[in-house]
């Protein structure tokens, strides 16, 4: 299956990639953490993303879609795959839509986690997640750790984003909603749209994605 996750920060897009994935036995591709991977490796792409990240702004296109395209090349990816934070804007999906188009495939679906704005800022504010790790993700109230800074999974250290902080969380609010939430639109008139409620356990969430893509999958 090819599917693309949307949803605005903080509706725990990475946690369901992860499980979904996993799931579905299709490699997890998510730009935020190829970007975050450049960086601390200090690659010459990495250098060019960081301030736009750092500020909460999408990073230019010409930079983003060669970055996710090479990914999708990968071996691993010839199957299928569960795209996390690309498409983020029109200009992203349309060219999304003109690669597969060329090699013969199409998307799924495309699953959209519902979050509502109070909530997202809530999650956001107390994320904690792991250097080893960006799967392995806590929360100061709502996940703590068993020893506070520390990964329960792997013992890695716990962070906070540098993109999580307030201010920035607004303006990646506004992002989402002036340039990615268009790409919902532009992939309900190709009948790709499942719409879920973020809200409640991670298991649940989960469950409720995987019935909605059985669903999808039985109308087409
Ligand atoms: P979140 O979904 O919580 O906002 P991500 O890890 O997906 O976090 O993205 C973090 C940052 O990485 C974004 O705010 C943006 O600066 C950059 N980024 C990730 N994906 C893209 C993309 N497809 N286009 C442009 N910038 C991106």
């Amino acid at each position: 299956m090819r599917i693309v996750l949307v949803g605005p920060p903080g509706a725990g897009k990475g946690t369901q990639a992860a499980y979904l994935a996993k799931n579905l036995s299709i490699p997890h591709i998510s730009t935020g953490d190829l970007f975050r991977a450049n960086i601390s490796q200090g690659t010459e792409l990495g250098r060019r993303a960081k301030s736009y990240m750092d500020a909460g702004d999408l990073v230019p296109d010409e930079v983003t879609i060669g970055m996710a395209k090479d990914r999708m090349e990968q071996a691993d990816a010839e199957n299928g795959f569960l795209l996390d934070g690309f498409p983020r804007n029109v200009s992203q999906a349309e060219a999304l839509d003109q690669m597969l188009k060329s090699e013969g495939m199409k998307l799924d679906a495309v699953l959209d986690l519902e979050v509502p704005e109070e909530e997202v800022v809530k999650r956001i504010a107390g994320r904690r997640i792991c250097r080893n790790d960006s799967s392995h993700v806590f929360h100061v109230t709502y996940s703590q750790p068993k020893q506070e800074g520390v990964c329960d999974t792997c013992g890695g250290e716990l962070y906070q984003r540098a993109d999580d902080s307030e201010d920035t969380v607004r303006n990646r609010l506004d992002v989402y909603h002036t340039q990615t939430e268009p790409i919902i639109d532009h992939y309900r008139a190709q009948g790709l749209v499942v719409t879920i409620s973020a809200l409640g356990a991670v298991t649940d969430v989960t469950e409720r994605a995987m019935e909605a893509l059985r669903r999808l999958k039985g109308e087409q």
